[in-house]
């Protein structure tokens, strides 16, 4: 079997490795296909060499097939195909014990803090394992875990029918954001910069603002007669576009923050007083929203999967993290890591 392992900033190795036979409680992914997500191009730049054990192999967003299963694992079948919610809890903490084990205080992220999904063959905690249809294409079975964030945060926002949404950055999550939110019956519209990204928004039927050329406020305002947003989501985790979002907002308007900003940016709480806005946080997701996308990806697969730019094999993995940094007209880049079943 292939294995990449992160051995440092911008460096990227495959190795030929011997499968492990999955422990008691894990199950064994087959990996076909597994996505690579901002994290890991993060990771790839060095910027959180603190965290990963390096070598480290990184991934979480796949698709694949259970090859096997360890002690005492029930309910998962050799063969079956199946994506991974990547989260370890620890089941005791405050957090855990409230019912957040999404956001448990001592989360492990599976393919940061342990080895990840850019290898044939993967052991994960069992209950880890969301299974996916029998007829169920694979390279968007690569594309449910950011689909399920994307469920997460309509959830959190109570996003409901004929609502008026503004998803700022449409990167793969604001588009998979407006894509789910049109689906839900809102209407939606996304604010990007790359013309690319633009281009094929628009393709996608999408209601695409670009706030270099336009005032999104003001269409905003036109579009709800001067009432503002029901929902904004923050995608861009630019200080531009929380500045943007603050302004958007009805009365009793929600913003949810999905960006992860790694510096605090100025935000106008006066505007948050004026309005009475609720700001809401929104961090990866729970298995309701696995399921959630798993339905929804099965009657919009192919808006989905045109998020695609590229496929690539394993052995090219280093050709595939420079695609996706060089930017321009790229939006979602997958690594094949096996046959397809
Ligand atoms: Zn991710
Ligand atoms: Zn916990």
């Amino acid at each position: 079997m292939k294995a990449a392992y992160y051995d440092g900033p911008g460096q990227l190795r495959v190795a030929e490795t011997e499968p492990v036979m999955p422990g008691p409680g894990e199950a064994q992914v087959r990996v076909a296909y597994t996505g690579i997500c901002g994290t890991d191009l993060h990771i790839f730049h060095g910027k959180m060499d603190r965290r990963v054990k390096i070598p480290q192999i990184m991934g979480h967003e796949l698709s694949g097939t259970i090859a096997a299963v360890g002690a005492g694992v029930k309910g998962l079948a050799v063969g079956q195909r199946a994506t991974v919610m990547p989260l370890d809890w620890c089941g005791e903490c405050p957090a855990c014990r409230a019912g957040h084990t999404h956001i448990c205080q001592r989360l492990k992220f599976l393919g940061i803090d342990t080895p990840g999904a850019f290898q044939s063959f993967w052991n994960v905690p069992a209950r880890a394992v969301v299974p996916l249809p029998d007829d169920f294409p694979l390279r968007r079975g690569a594309l449910i875990e950011p689909a399920a964030v994307a469920c997460h945060d309509l959830r959190m926002a109570g996003l409901r029918a004929n609502e008026l949404a503004v998803v700022i950055g449409g990167g793969p999550i604001g588009a998979l954001i407006a894509q789910a939110a049109r689906a839900a019956g809102a209407r939606v519209i996304v604010a990007e910069i790359n013309a690319a990204r633009q281009a094929l928004l628009r393709e996608l039927g999408l209601e695409v603002v670009d706030p270099r050329a336009e005032d999104l406020t003001q269409r905003v305002e036109t579009a709800s007669e001067g009432a503002g947003a029901d929902v904004v989501f923050e995608v861009s985790a630019q200080p531009a576009g929380i500045a943007a979002a603050l302004k958007l907002p009805r009365t009793r308007g929600r913003i949810v923050v999905v960006g992860i900003f790694s510096e605090p940016p100025p935000v106008d709480l006066f505007r948050v007083f004026w309005r009475e806005l609720r700001l809401i946080g929104a961090r990866v997701y729970e298995r309701e929203d696995f399921e959630a996308a798993v339905r929804w990806a099965a009657h919009h697969g192919n808006d989905i999967e045109r998020l695609i730019s590229a496929v690539y094999p394993i052995e090219q993995i280093s050709d595939a993290f420079h695609r996706l940094e060089a930017g321009g007209d790229v939006m979602k880049v997958l690594v094949r890591c096996g046959p397809e079943p």
